[in-house]
């Protein structure tokens, strides 16, 4: 995403009442529920850019709770902007790196993580960066649910091989592979697109996606460990 500096972006976030504040940061393990008021599931999306996908999938879905997360003031700036025009109970953002996904979300308090269009980091000497990597993948094992999902969809074909290699040795099993989503029917019902999704099916480029789960030790194993 081409990052220009929006002036005044990090105070208005500072006081905007549908981000999760960084003072506050530290107390969300585990209070998601009273975050939201509700025991209703929490579904993620990391590296939300301009909330398009987010606010979308809040709309259309009022018994989910959806937290989006943006490392940059001036593109959380454009999310927030669109809450103002259309206010949603069941959706909060944090400015934060993911990398400290840990310290807001406590142990199995995550019923669902998207990763929509990551970045792709090409050199592999920054290969850990990459949000569908197995460092990653070791950070959403701890906050997501037993039986929670994780789902990404990228047109970068170089980044999705990436990321598949990585299921593998992290423990991950794929439940779906598509390497063309927007050609598969099933999978395209209640798909909603990105922003960046928009723009590179737009230019002809095939939509991959995954949808994974963890590989859990049978009872036998974790008892053994
Ligand atoms: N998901 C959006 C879409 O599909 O249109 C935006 C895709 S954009 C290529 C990737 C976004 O992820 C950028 O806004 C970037 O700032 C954010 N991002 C990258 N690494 C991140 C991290 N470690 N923590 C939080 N956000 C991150």
């Amino acid at each position: 995403m081409r990052l220009r500096n929006i002036t005044g972006s990090r105070e208005v976030i500072a006081e905007s009442p549908y981000v999760v504040q960084e003072a506050v940061q530290p107390e969300c393990p585990g209070a998601w529920r009273n975050i939201f008021g509700n025991e209703n599931p929490i579904h993620i999306e990391i590296g939300m850019g301009k909330g398009k996908f987010i606010h979308t999938m809040a709309k259309e879905h009022p018994r989910v709770n959806y937290v989006g997360i943006e490392k940059y003031s001036s593109v959380l700036l454009r999310a927030v902007q669109k809450m103002e025009r259309e206010e949603l109970a069941n959706l909060k953002f944090l400015r934060m790196d993911a990398e400290d996904i840990t310290s807001v979300f406590g142990p199995g308090e995550v019923d669902r993580i998207y990763l929509n269009f990551s970045d792709p980091w090409p050199k592999d000497r920054h290969a850990k960066r990459r949000l569908p990597s197995r460092e990653f993948l070791a950070r959403y094992d701890v906050i997501l649910k037993e039986d929670g999902r994780l789902e990404f969809k990228t047109d970068d074909r170089e980044l999705f091989d990436f990321a598949v290699r990585e299921l593998e040795p992290a423990g991950w099993i794929a439940e779906v592979i598509s390497y063309d989503l927007h050609r598969d029917r099933e999978l395209m019902q209640g798909n909603v697109m990105t922003e960046y999704e928009e723009k590179f099916s737009a230019m002809g480029n095939p939509i991959c996606k995954y949808v994974i789960f963890r590989q859990r030790k049978c009872p036998a194993e974790r008892a053994r460990s």
